[in-house]
């Protein structure tokens, strides 16, 4: 055989060789943007360093330029430290910090926080329906004890329910007017648009609030949220792909809106209890385009460059004398809808026709 000859066929080979390459790495590819979302982000232990924000949904999206809360605050403790869901938006994390500090001068001893959102946000592993664009955060009803708790502690401690077993009604023996005030305080930030409660609790507010109710209007019902209470806060300015929620219904929400939590219908039973919820199907393609350039974008130096409070934050607790006595209660059984019991599938508080109910909180 000439040598020509030969030199082209290896030319062909080598040739078709590159096109499978090429087509492997095209499959590489649209198989990178087939996986599931909240393997991705769940990946993710540091934010996407650009500026911050947030696209898509609550339920469906993700953020860039997260920041987060430190640990250990002057007024705050974060909980479950492990899960590594102190991120959010700069914004929502700031309004974290007013609160616990308000709350504080309100007679409140000072924030335990629960989840944020993961580093660049998206669907988690467990839990939660929202929280994927930093702009949701969950926050206790249990007071901050006067003493830090150690890590093992903030993995362990069980929330105390606000809700009486099995009912639909407030503990009145958990219940105070404190934190009443603390939602109150919540509410009262114009940046605040929702406050999730159990309907038990809402009914509460209903029966006892006097004065000014006009803050009512924010704080929805909704299933879970006895342990803590959601906040969410809107779309910020220069998040053009952040899709907003609709505004809450005119009006304090004491009405028929609230009437349909006390019937059977929320509560039934799923009828399909074995349908994957959403986040556990939700592939990266499903997600805004640009969730994958905040899944690709380099992450900042380290993360306490991008944690507020994180660095010379007094470890010891406020100087005032907590108007409450911390009920930290490591006996008491997780309760029903406990912080790692699933959210409902679906995360707009309002009326449904017989919809499934993802998962009730009894
Ligand atoms: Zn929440």
């Amino acid at each position: 055989m000439s040598g020509p000859a030969q030199k082209g066929r290896l030319k062909r080979k080598a040739g078709w060789l590159l096109a499978v390459a090429i087509g492997f790495g095209v499959l590489a590819q649209s198989a990178q943007s087939d996986e599931l979302a909240k393997n991705a982000f769940g990946a993710k232990s540091l934010p996407a360093a650009s500026e911050p924000h947030s696209y898509g949904f609550y339920s469906k999206g993700c953020f860039s330029g997260g920041m987060a809360i430190a640990a250990d605050g002057p007024t705050w403790q974060a909980m479950r430290l492990s899960r590594n869901r102190r991120w959010g938006h700069p914004t929502m994390i700031r309004l974290l910090e007013k609160l616990s500090h308000d709350a504080v001068q309100d007679g409140w001893p000072g924030l335990l926080i629960g989840d944020i959102s993961q580093p660049r946000g998206g669907p988690m592993l467990t839990g939660h329906a929202s929280h994927q664009i930093g702009l949701d955060a969950d926050i206790w009803f249990t007071p901050m004890p006067d003493k830090r708790l150690s890590a093992a502690q903030r993995e362990s401690v069980s929330a105390v329910s606000m809700i009486k077993k099995g009912g639909l009604t407030v503990d009145d023996r958990r219940w105070s007017d404190s934190r009443m005030r603390l939602l109150k305080r919540a509410a009262s930030y114009p940046e605040v648009e929702r406050i999730l409660v159990h309907p038990g609790i809402k009914k509460k507010l209903c029966d006892t609030v006097t004065g000014d109710r006009t803050w009512l209007r924010k704080v929805r019902p909704f299933w879970g949220h006895d342990y803590h209470f959601h906040v969410r806060i809107g779309c910020q300015a220069g998040s053009v792909g952040c899709k907003e929620q609709a505004a809450p219904p005119e009006g304090d929400g004491c009405d028929k809106s609230l009437a349909w939590w006390f019937t059977d219908e929320p509560w039934r039973p799923n009828k399909n209890p074995d349908a994957p919820k959403a986040r556990d199907i939700m592939k990266l393609s499903a997600l805004p385009k640009a969730c994958m350039a905040v899944l690709n974008a380099p992450s900042p130096a380290s993360e306490a460059v991008v944690t507020l409070g994180g660095e010379g934050v007094p470890q010891t607790s406020v100087a005032s004398a907590p108007a409450e006595a911390p009920t930290v209660d490591t006996t008491q059984p997780p309760a029903a809808a406990n912080a790692y019991s699933a959210t409902p599938t679906v995360d707009i508080p309002v009326p449904r026709p017989k919809a499934k109910v993802g998962q009730s909180s009894r």
